[in-house]
């Protein structure tokens, strides 16, 4: 595991003695979370961070100044409530949204943000390509208090019609747009040079990212270098001007667990570690991102080598996938690695859908592909001990031993599918502080068995009930009409 280092480190200590603590002020334009930290400002943004990671604004400071983490927070987006993505702080969740060209609009949209905020997403990507995009975008903005991201190399190739129109003027046209909009981060695939290409001749799936293969087809096409690294200058002065963090895209990252780790990645990632010490000799906000298809014995190796090349920027991982087996469950196969690449030290997990390789995510598989990687984030905050991490998962303990059912389910991740569930077989308000459930039933819950033990249970586990255990025959209606398997079940080993 990757040991978090003196937070006050060499690229810091010119800060002003003193330096404000006190001097609060929102970044204007030319001014970044990164450049006022730098100077020892603690920005309005950075105190709510703090109290949000229940963490000092001076570490929060720091870690940004030091490009360890980033605040994505456009200086347009009126409606964010700041928040971090960095090492040191709890593992971060993107979901991604957008419309394609065959399905959904400004409404589903709006409603796919909705689900995904109910669910617990730490950031939104808008990844729109189809449809009015800038609407969209604005809609989204508009009642997003999440950081907002977008891919701008999709509306550029919206509106150039092909890769072959594409040019650097109308993708710089395009970041600007979206800059002015008030997008917080930006996935841009600076880092895809042409030397890199040749290295995925052998790759079972290719170029996967589809920035990554737009990138490579303009290159091939037009026979040029990557324009968004000849041109990454103008890139980052527009990022400065309105403080969009850049997210430098990884566009060759394995598609499969077959490419993973191979030389084409870790080519670009080397780049990338370039790209991102330039944004910050610019006061530029960068985190960078990863892969993608990763056998569980790689991951933690990934995340040490993005830490070492990159310098430390924060790692946003999309998944990684650890088999490729399971089309239809990849949420599942994702949040393993997810779990795996956060506690090793990956700073923000982009979801994976159970659409995955399949089609464009429902609202449903939104919340599906949350759910599972608020587990993953969660589970990865635990194993690093952040401050209060644990504390949920002890309070839903005590109120499952105390069998108070109702605080179980306001305490879970989905208090409507824990609820659902329980009383798929017992819905009636008689089961709700019972001392069982419809899985062992009255006689064999460990639970119940143990908390006698101890004197702490009630002698009828329908606990608070005056009527005596029901027998076999006399059972509650809900008891009587559930699945008589359940009755039967044996208890916990
Ligand atoms: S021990 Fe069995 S009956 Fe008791 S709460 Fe757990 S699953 Fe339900």
């Amino acid at each position: 595991m990757t040991t978090i280092k003196d937070p006050v480190s060499a690229e810091i200590a010119h800060l002003p003695a003193g330096a404000a603590a006190s001097a609060v002020r929102s970044p204007s334009p030319g001014e970044t979370q990164m450049s006022l930290a730098r100077r020892g400002v603690i920005t309005p943004a950075i105190a709510r961070v703090a109290a949000r990671e229940q963490v000092t604004p001076e570490l929060v400071r720091d870690e940004v100044a030091r490009g360890r983490a980033v605040i994505p927070a456009n200086i347009h987006h009126d409606a964010l409530d700041p928040m971090a993505i960095g090492i040191a702080f709890t593992c971060k969740v993107n979901a991604n949204i957008g419309s394609s060209p065959l399905t959904s609009g400004v409404a589903e949209e709006v409603e796919k943000l909705r689900i995904s905020l109910k669910y617990g997403a730490d950031t939104v990507m808008d990844l729109s390509t189809g449809g009015d995009l800038d609407q969209i975008r604005a809609a989204i903005i508009g009642a997003s208090p999440v950081p907002i991201g977008t891919v701008p190399i999709y509306q550029a190739l919206h509106e150039a019609g092909s890769v072959e129109q594409l040019s650097i003027e109308l993708l710089l046209a395009v970041i600007e747009r979206q800059a002015a909009q008030g997008v917080d981060y930006m996935t841009l695939h600076c880092g895809v040079l042409r030397d890199h290409i040749p290295l995925t001749a052998g790759r079972v799936t290719g170029i996967v990212s589809r920035g990554g293969a737009i990138m490579a087809q303009w290159m091939a096409s037009a026979g040029i270098e990557n324009p968004l690294y000849t041109h990454y200058e103008r890139v980052l002065a527009i990022c400065r001007a309105h403080d969009v963090t850049i997210s430098l895209g990884d566009g060759l990252r394995p598609g499969s667990i077959a490419d993973a780790s191979d030389r084409a990645q870790f080519a670009e990632l080397a780049t990338l570690g370039e790209l991102t010490r330039r944004a910050w000799e610019r006061e530029v906000q960068v985190m960078v991102e990863g892969p993608g298809h990763i056998p569980i014995d790689q991951i933690a190796m990934n995340v040490e080598k993005e830490i070492e090349l990159c310098s430390e920027a924060p790692f946003y991982v999309l998944g990684p996938l650890v088999t490729d087996i399971a089309p239809g469950y990849d949420h599942i196969t994702s949040a393993i690695g997810a779990a795996i690449a956060g506690t090793a030290g990956a700073a923000m997990l982009c979801y994976v859908t159970p659409k995955e390789h399949l089609g464009l995510p429902t609202a449903e598989d939104v919340k599906q592909g949350l759910v599972a990687y608020k587990i993953a984030a969660h589970a990865a905050d635990v194993a690093r001990k952040r401050p209060g991490a644990r504390d949920r998962d002890d309070a839903l303990s005590r109120a499952r031993y105390a069998f108070d059912w109702k605080q179980q389910f306001a305490l879970a991740l989905d208090p409507e599918t824990a609820e659902r569930m329980h009383d798929e077989s017992l819905p009636s308000e008689y089961f709700k502080n019972a001392e069982f459930c419809s899985m062992c039933g009255p006689s064999f819950c460990s639970m119940h068995l143990s908390r006698a033990v101890h004197g702490q249970g009630h002698a009828d586990p329908a606990a608070g009930k005056p009527a005596p255990e029901p027998a076999a025959g006399t059972l509650a209606p809900d008891l009587a009409a559930a699945p008589v398997a359940f009755r039967s079940a044996e208890p916990h080993p």
